[in-house]
């Protein structure tokens, strides 16, 4: 009896705060974003809003409930890593003099640009007709998303997500502050992507140096339309793979023609979306 208690306490002392980091940075980052999109609605953000249509109090209820669920399977999924890091299956460092800043940068950014092309390729995945159901139907559930729709999964979507953490570190040594900072990035940028109002410069749509950078419209067009923009941070997947949504860049450029679309879009689900 004492060993099972002893383990319990153990367990707690490593899940506790993992539970905290990973239910937290969500409140902080929804939470954070929606009071900002409150403060600042009057002073531009207005003029900004993609889609015409409002998402409910049932339907942010919905993607607070689902999205704390997520986080409890994310934070378990960080007591794995842990776990794992203590018993020399994954390289987790905290001397900064072992590998030095440049590898901690060229890992940060390596684990983001392998993030995005996991995101891609499981999104794409979880979008056919077979998997959809179990996998992927609640996160699409927000017509209209919410910053609080970031981690509004169902439960096998919420472990497809958090394989690829332990994935990537059964390969590639981190600096736990690396891994903070990749933490903090996904989280910032999956709240924005869910934002409801264009937060990025229009001029994305045209620039030749920074339109590989996704904006807001990017996969709130991916909520509205079901079947492009299947990207997270970057757009060059879905160039690649000829998924970008067409009207996406003119719908980020905010030119009248977008305002057709977006109500047109908005309103264009197929029936595999909604049933
Ligand atoms: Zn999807
Ligand atoms: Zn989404």
């Amino acid at each position: 009896m004492q060993t099972i208690l002893e383990l319990l306490a153990s367990f707690w002392q490593i899940w506790s705060p993992n539970l905290f980091l990973d239910v937290g940075r969500y409140v902080v980052a929804a939470g954070g974003l929606a009071l900002i999109l409150k403060l600042f609605w009057n002073f531009g953000l207005r003029r900004r809003k993609i889609q015409a249509r409002w998402a409910t109090t049932a339907d942010i209820r919905r993607e607070i409930l689902a999205s704390l669920r997520t986080g409890v399977i994310f934070s378990l999924n960080g007591a794995a890593i842990v776990y794992g890091a203590i018993h020399g299956v994954f390289t987790i460092y905290m001397d900064f003099d072992k590998a030095g800043i440049g590898y901690l940068a060229v890992s940060l950014a390596g684990i983001i640009v392998a993030h995005d092309a996991y995101f891609y390729w499981t999104h794409r995945l979880m979008h056919q007709p077979r998997l959809y159901p179990y996998f992927h139907r609640t996160h699409h559930r927000s017509v209209t998303p919410t910053p609080f729709a970031a981690y509004a999964f169902d439960i096998p979507e919420a472990m497809l997500m958090a394989t690829f953490t332990p994935l990537w570190l059964w390969f590639v040594p981190m600096h736990a502050l690396g891994l903070f900072l990749f933490m903090a990035f996904m989280i910032v940028r999956n709240v924005m992507g869910h934002a409801g109002v264009e937060l990025m410069p229009r001029s994305l749509a045209d620039s030749r140096w920074f339109g590989w950078i996704n904006a807001t419209t990017h996969h709130d067009l991916h909520h509205a339309t079901f079947h492009h923009n299947y990207g997270l941070y970057f757009t060059w997947w879905d160039r690649m793979m000829g998924t970008e949504h067409p009207a996406y860049r003119e719908k980020l450029r905010g030119t009248p023609a977008h305002d057709a679309a977006g109500s047109v879009v908005s309103v264009a689900r197929p029936a595999a979306a909604t049933s």
